[in-house]
C-alpha cells in the first residue's frame, strides 16, 4: 500500500492500512464490514448540516465534472477540478479549517461557459442554477461557515445550517429553558436537531428515522440491524440495539442510554462510533455533527499503555520532584490504541488522531469515558512525513535522519503514551491550591508538565527493562525531535510577526529554550550554521535528561503550590516571544519544500468474499487507487438526500 495518494491546492491525500486485519475472525472482519457500510451512510447529513446549499453544489459540480465535452486540459477545467476536490475535501464549500468560503479559481463567467458545455438534463435543480452559481462565487454570500466573532449574532455571522430564521439570544433561551425544567442529568437537548423559526413559532427538526434526514438514518439502521448477529459479545448487542431505537424516535435519553453501555463496553476488539457527535459546528455549541469511525484494537500499542499503566507507582516513586509533591498511590489511566478499518461523516477524509467520548459531561464523571489513539492514522502521517524532506532540511547530521528513521515512529509514540497515561495524572496539589490558581497559565505549564514526565522517562533504563524500546537510540530519537520541532519545524505554523499562543506550542519552545539556555556553560545542546542554516546539536543526551528533570521538579514545584508569579515569568521568558530572524530563515527554508499543511485520508474497500453455497467466506480489503473515484463513487451509492 502506498500511503501518498495526491496533492491539490493546501490539502494532501493520503491512505491508512488495516494493519494485522487478516488476523481478525471471519466473525469480527464481517462486523467490521457491517458497520463500515453504516459509517458510509451519513456522508450527506453532514453536507447539508454545513450549509444548505451543499448538497445541490455537489450534485452540480459532479454533473459537470462527468459531462464536460470540453478542453478538460484547459486551465479553467483544470481550475474547476481543484475546486470540486477541495468541496469535496471538506464537505461542502467552505475550508475545514478557516471555515471561510472556498473560493474558486474562476468566475461566475467561466463556470456559465463550464456549463454550456456539459450536459444537465438530468440536473434536477436547473430552476436555481443562477442562485448556485452565485453562492459559488460571490465571496459574500454564505461567506464563513462558522463565526466565533463574538462581536455580532453568532448565528446571523454563520453559514452553517443547524438554524434557519433564529437568533442567538432565541436559540439560547429555547435550550436554557429546556435545560433547567429538566434538572440534574440533563440529556444534550439540541444534539439531534435543526432548530427552525417559521410563522413566528420556533420548533425542533429531530433527525430521526421519520424525521428530517430520514432517508439517510434508515439507510444507517438497516446496515447496524444487519451487524448485530456479528457483534463480540452481549454489552454490544445492547448499545447496538439502543442507537438503533435512539435513531428511531430521536430521543436524547435514550441517546446517553446508548452512550453509558458504549463506555461500559471494553472487552471486545471491534468498535465503533456512529451518531451527531461534535459539537465544533456550531457556533453555539449545541448541535452535533454527524460521524462514524469503525475500529479495531491494536495488540501491541495496547499492551504498551497497558505496562506503562501497570508500573504507573514505580514512574511516580523515582521521578525528579519533591517527595511531598508526588502521589502516595497512583492509578494509571488505561487508554486503547486503534487502527481504522472506516471512517464517515466528519472524520473523513479529514481524520483525528485521538479520541475521548462521550461528550456528556455527567456521564464522563460517573462512567467514565474511552480515550484512543489511532495508530494507523499517525503511522501514515510518519512516513508520509519521511519522504517530504523536512527531515532532511532541518536535522544537523545524517545520523540524526538516520536515527529519527529507525526510531522516530516508536519514540514518538511512547512520548504520547508517557505524556497521557502517566504524565498528567501525576504528582499532588497542596492542600487549598487549585488549578486556576495558575490562571491563564495553566494549561501551557500542565503541558509542560506531562511532557517533561515523558521526556525524563524516555531516557529511562527502566522502558529496556520493561521491554518497552530496543535500544537507548528511542529516547535520544525523541530528543533529537523535541529539540528540533521546539525550537526550529513548529515556527512553520506562524505566520511572519506573530508571537505563539497555542498552549502546546508554547510548552514546546519553553523546554526546548529552557533546556538549551540551561545547559549552554556545558555544551549540552548548540547552535551550527552552515551555509546561512541553523541546525541544532545535542552533544550530551544524558546532561539532556537531567536538565529535564530539573525542570519538572521546578515546574510541579509551581503547580502543587500554585506559583502564579513563577509560572507566568517562566512561561513569559521561554515560551511565547519567537526569535524574529530565525523564524524568517525556517519559513524561507520549508517554502521549498513546497509541503501541503493540511491532510486527509482515503477509506479502503472492504468486500464480502462468497464461496460456492454463498456464504461468506473472507472480507476482503482493498486500497482505493483514487480519491476522485471514491468521491464520485461515495456520491452515487450512499447519496441517500437531495438538496
Ligand atoms: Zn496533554
Amino acid at each position: 500500500m502506498k500511503v501518498f495518494a495526491e496533492k491539490f491546492g493546501d490539502i494532501k491525500i493520503l491512505r491508512y492500512e488495516l494493519t494485522d486485519f487478516e488476523q481478525l475472525s471471519l466473525q469480527q472482519k464481517q462486523y467490521i464490514y457491517y458497520l463500515g457500510q453504516a459509517a458510509l451512510c451519513g456522508r450527506d447529513i453532514l453536507w447539508d448540516q454545513n450549509n444548505r446549499y451543499n448538497l445541490r453544489i455537489r450534485t452540480l459540480l459532479e454533473t459537470i465534472y462527468q459531462s464536460y465535452t470540453g478542453d478538460r486540459q484547459s486551465d479553467l477545467f483544470q481550475q474547476f477540478q481543484v475546486y470540486l476536490k477541495r468541496v469535496w475535501f471538506s464537505n461542502g464549500i467552505h475550508h475545514h479549517y478557516s471555515m471561510d468560503k472556498i473560493r474558486p479559481g474562476f468566475s461566475a463567467g467561466d463556470l456559465q461557459k463550464l456549463i454550456n458545455a456539459s450536459n444537465l438534463s438530468g440536473f434536477p435543480f436547473l430552476h436555481e442554477l443562477d442562485e448556485l452559481i452565485e453562492v459559488i462565487t460571490n465571496p459574500a454570500l454564505e461567506a464563513k461557515r462558522v463565526s466565533l466573532d463574538s462581536s455580532g449574532d453568532l448565528l446571523e455571522a454563520s453559514a452553517m445550517n443547524y438554524y434557519q430564521g433564529v437568533s442567538q439570544a432565541e436559540a439560547e433561551a429555547f435550550y436554557k429553558a429546556k435545560k433547567q425544567a429538566a434538572g440534574e442529568n440533563a440529556p444534550s437537548f439540541g444534539l439531534n436537531s435543526q432548530l427552525i423559526k417559521e410563522n413566528g413559532e420556533i420548533n425542533e427538526k429531530v433527525w430521526k428515522a421519520d424525521g428530517r434526514y430520514g432517508k439517510a438514518i434508515q439507510q444507517i439502521i438497516i446496515w447496524l440491524e444487519k451487524a448485530l448477529p456479528f457483534a463480540e459479545n452481549e454489552l454490544q448487542q445492547q448499545h447496538i440495539r439502543q442507537l438503533i431505537t435512539y435513531y428511531q424516535t430521536g430521543n436524547l435519553k435514550q441517546f446517553d442510554e446508548y452512550s453509558i453501555s458504549w463506555v461500559n463496553e471494553l472487552d471486545g476488539l471491534v468498535d465503533f462510533v456512529n451518531g451527531f457527535i461534535e459539537v465544533y459546528g456550531d457556533p453555539l455549541g449545541i448541535k452535533g455533527s454527524w460521524e462514524s469511525i469503525v475500529n479495531y484494537k491494536d495488540l501491541e500499542g495496547t499492551k504498551r499503555a497497558t505496562t506503562l499503566s501497570e508500573n504507573a507507582q514505580w514512574f511516580e516513586t523515582h521521578s525528579p520532584v519533591a517527595d511531598s509533591f508526588k502521589k502516595k498511590e497512583v492509578k494509571g489511566v488505561s487508554a486503547k490504541v486503534i487502527h481504522v478499518a472506516m471512517l464517515g461523516g466528519d472524520c473523513y477524509p479529514h481524520t483525528p488522531i485521538g479520541i475521548n467520548l462521550p461528550n456528556a459531561e455527567w456521564i464522563r464523571e460517573e462512567y467514565g469515558s474511552k480515550s484512543v489513539t489511532i495508530e494507523n492514522v499517525t503511522k501514515s502521517y510518519f512516513l508520509d512525513s519521511l519522504g517530504n524532506g523536512m527531515l532532511e532540511e532541518f536535522a544537523e547530521s545524517a545520523e540524526e535522519v538516520e536515527r529519527a528513521k529507525t526510531y522516530g515512529y516508536l519514540a514518538g509514540n511512547l512520548h504520547t503514551d508517557l505524556h497521557e497515561c502517566l504524565g498528567h495524572g501525576s504528582g499532588k496539589m497542596m492542600p487549598g491550591v487549585k488549578p486556576e490558581d495558575l490562571k491563564n497559565y495553566y494549561s501551557t505549564m500542565e503541558e509542560t508538565r506531562a511532557d517533561l514526565f515523558a521526556l525524563y522517562y524516555v531516557l529511562d533504563e527502566k522502558l529496556l527493562a520493561l521491554g518497552l524500546v530496543p535500544s537507548m537510540e528511542t529516547g535520544k530519537a525523541e530528543y533529537d525531535a523535541y529539540l528540533r520541532n521546539g525550537l526550529i519545524t513548529q515556527l512553520t505554523r506562524i505566520e511572519p510577526g506573530k508571537d505563539l499562543e497555542e498552549s502546546h506550542m508554547r510548552n514546546r519552545q519553553l523546554i526546548a529554550k529552557w533546556a538549551f539556555e540551561h545547559g549552554q556553560a556545558d555544551g549540552v545542546v548548540s547552535w551550527v550554521k552552515r551555509e546561512g542554516k541553523s541546525y541544532l546539536k545535542i552533544k550530551d543526551y544524558q546532561k539532556l535528561r537531567e536538565l529535564f528533570g530539573e525542570l519538572l521538579a521546578e515546574v510541579q514545584r509551581m503547580k502543587s503550590e500554585g506559583d502564579l508569579q513563577a509560572a507566568s515569568q517562566l512561561v513569559e521568558t521561554y515560551g511565547v516571544k519567537v526569535d524574529k530572524k530565525l523564524h524568517a530563515e525556517v519559513l524561507e527554508r520549508f517554502k521549498k519544500l513546497d509541503i501541503a499543511p493540511y491532510a486527509g485520508f482515503l477509506n479502503p474497500e472492504l468486500r464480502l468474499i462468497k464461496n460456492d453455497n454463498n456464504d461468506v467466506a473472507d472480507v476482503e480489503v482493498h486500497y482505493a487507487p483514487d480519491y476522485t473515484a471514491q468521491m464520485l463513487a461515495y456520491s452515487t451509492d450512499y447519496g441517500f438526500l437531495k438538496g
